[in-house]
């Protein structure tokens, strides 16, 4: 069930979604060659739990049995990993690599998700390229994220976007509504077909997460059951706000 949010509940997704933003502005700065993505994880919790704020991916659980529920309090993915990379203190970050950091602040009930891609130090002209593309995506993607468009809509655009810039979309993930959960109904694939699917309605906050491959849009799980990398070894990259449909233009919620 798609929820339209009150005026209240605006409200605190615009202050869960502030926390993420900021969250991502200070994980933006401390990104450098050398450090580990265990030490960004730590920052953000810190950062998320000094505006009383909690990192609402960690403990999110699998699904899966014998999987355990998600540790980090971050999703953090280099180069080939797309998402859902799991932080730790043994991935350190070296000049040359792109990082996607996505995550998500809870507080007062509601949910702020964005993810940015990031890199260290000077990267090949692909990699910018890819960033910039998978930036873009969600903004051609936005242009009809407008009262009276349908949702295929918005994902068709997406989707065009990469495919004419020479980039894949994966398929296998999507972007997702957000509010009190922080997958809510309706699911919004990165590629689709105009005129399809429900009608956006002032009210929706939905995060729309353009996740881009170099290559092949083809993926593979990780041994730990977590991590989505490029099955041919490709770069990916991810870009991401949460926005609120609106009577006009989308506000973009998570970025402050
Ligand atoms: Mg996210």
């Amino acid at each position: 069930m798609v929820t339209i949010k009150s005026k209240s509940e605006i409200e605190k997704m615009r202050e869960a979604c502030k926390i993420a933003s900021l969250t991502q502005k200070e994980i933006e700065k401390a990104i450098k060659d050398g450090i580990s993505t265990m030490e960004l994880d730590k920052i953000a919790e810190k950062v998320m739990r000094s505006y009383g704020a909690i990192p609402a991916e960690k403990g999110y659980p699998s699904g899966m049995r014998g999987v355990p529920d998600f540790p980090g309090s971050i999703c953090a993915s280099v180069n080939d990993n797309i998402i859902h990379g799991i932080p730790s203190k043994n991935v350190i970050l070296k000049n040359g690599d792109i990082v996607s950091i996505d995550l998500v602040a809870y507080k007062d009930g509601f949910n702020g998700d964005c993810a940015r891609t990031y890199t260290v130090g000077n990267v090949s002209d692909e990699a910018k390229k890819l960033i910039e593309v998978t930036k873009n995506a969600f903004f051609e993607g936005i242009k009809f994220a407008k009262k009276g468009f349908r949702l295929g809509d918005v994902s068709h655009a997406i989707g065009e976007y990469v495919n004419n810039n020479g980039f894949s979309v994966i398929k296998e993930f999507e972007g997702h509504g957000i509010g009190r959960d922080m997958h809510e109904d309706p699911g919004i694939p990165n590629y689709g077909k105009p005129g399809r699917g429900i009608r956006l309605e002032p009210g929706m906050t939905l995060a729309i997460e353009p996740m881009v491959t170099a290559g092949k849009p083809d993926i593979c799980q990780g041994d730990d059951g977590w991590s989505i990398w490029t099955l041919d070894e490709s770069l990916s990259a991810h870009y991401e706000n949460t926005i609120l449909i609106t009577e006009k233009e989308p506000e973009i919620l998570t970025l402050i």
